[in-house]
């Protein structure tokens, strides 16, 4: 898009709701036409019923009740100038997602199957509601205004609890068939390795997720760690934690290989929680894809701009064009 086309959008698009639904919280933004919090709140994200995965018996009505909650609380807070100027809203979800139709197919953290959200969302707050998946909103975040921008071929991989990214390849963002994004955690980078939860073994994400470097280190040194970012805490003290942060870096290289070598994509941005890791994270890693991708090119391998708050501001881009798409529709 050009920035001209960005501007006419910031100017119809006035204020957005944007919801991010994690795994242990729910983050709400009021956001503006720059994409800057104007309002935030956060809210724990209730816990599954235990039980067979259905829309009932996870925890799917009550996300939508606490989504409608804390937007209402956020909204309700704000002047009533403000808060009649908020034009639609996006929301960011995890596991498989239809856009289209507004439902939240699965999540095996969250115990939920075809749950309706943007519907009840819609009745619920009055406004239009779009939906989209966690780590592709992230990736068309750093794609369109952060660590990505103008570039037609690109990486956005996120690592978290689970890895994931989003490939955009000439100037368009790739889906599935189903819609998916690309399941990088679930590349094989180790067949003897641990068992993942799609039942592989040796999957990127149990070796370089931030779950699974704190949960290696724990085992190695049977001392607990709260996450990964107590691992990087001792990286230049203790030689269990940097020999765990170097199997991730290098399980990280190996995967990026293999994307490298799929998508030759001519940058890579690197987000989600592990990211905050920075150049502890970057360095090693740069130097591991350049000895294993040199072959096909290395492209610059960067920090995310939007850090932990990239899928809030994917789901805000959403929300503005559906503000937008509204907007035309009513003129
Ligand atoms: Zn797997």
């Amino acid at each position: 898009m050009t920035s001209s086309a960005d501007d006419a959008l910031e100017r119809a698009a006035g204020l957005v709701l944007a919801v991010d639904i994690g795994g242990t919280t729910i983050k709400a933004e009021i956001v503006d036409p720059a994409l800057d919090a104007v309002r935030r709140a956060d809210v724990p994200t209730p816990v599954p019923r235990p039980g067979p995965t259905t829309e009932a018996a996870g925890s799917g009505p009550a996300i939508v009740d606490a989504v409608i909650g804390a937007s209402r609380d956020l909204l309700g807070d704000s002047a009533a100038e403000q808060r009649s100027r908020v034009r639609a809203a996006g929301v960011a979800v995890p596991g498989l997602v239809d856009a289209e139709r507004g439902i939240a197919r699965f999540s095996a953290n969250l115990g939920w199957r075809d749950l309706p959200l943007a519907g009840p969302l819609r009745t619920g707050l009055g406004l239009p509601v779009v939906i989209g998946h966690d780590v592709r909103l992230a990736g068309e975040a750093e794609w369109r205004r952060g660590a990505g921008r103008g570039c037609d071929h690109l990486l956005v991989i996120v690592i978290g609890t689970g890895i994931a990214a989003t490939v955009v390849s000439g100037g368009r963002t790739i889906s599935g068939a189903a819609g998916q994004i690309a399941e990088l955690g679930h590349v094989v980078v180790s067949p003897d390795g641990p068992r993942c939860g799609c039942g592989a073994r040796g999957c990127l994400e149990t070796i370089a997720s931030a779950t699974a470097i704190a949960r290696e280190y724990a085992r190695r040194t049977g001392g607990e760690v709260a996450g990964a970012a107590d691992v990087v805490a001792l990286l230049h003290t203790d030689p269990a934690a940097a020999a765990v942060w170097q199997e991730a870096v290098d399980a990280l290289a190996d995967g990026i290989r293999t994307a490298v070598a799929m998508f030759t994509p001519n940058r890579i941005v690197i987000g989600g929680g592990l990211a905050l890791a920075g150049e502890a994270l970057l360095e090693p890693l740069r130097r591991a894809v350049k000895v294993r991708a040199e072959v096909f090119g290395v492209p610059p391998i960067v920090g995310a701009a939007f850090g932990a708050r990239a899928g809030l501001v994917g789901a805000a881009l959403a929300a503005q064009q559906a503000a937008a798409r509204a907007g035309s529709a009513d003129g």
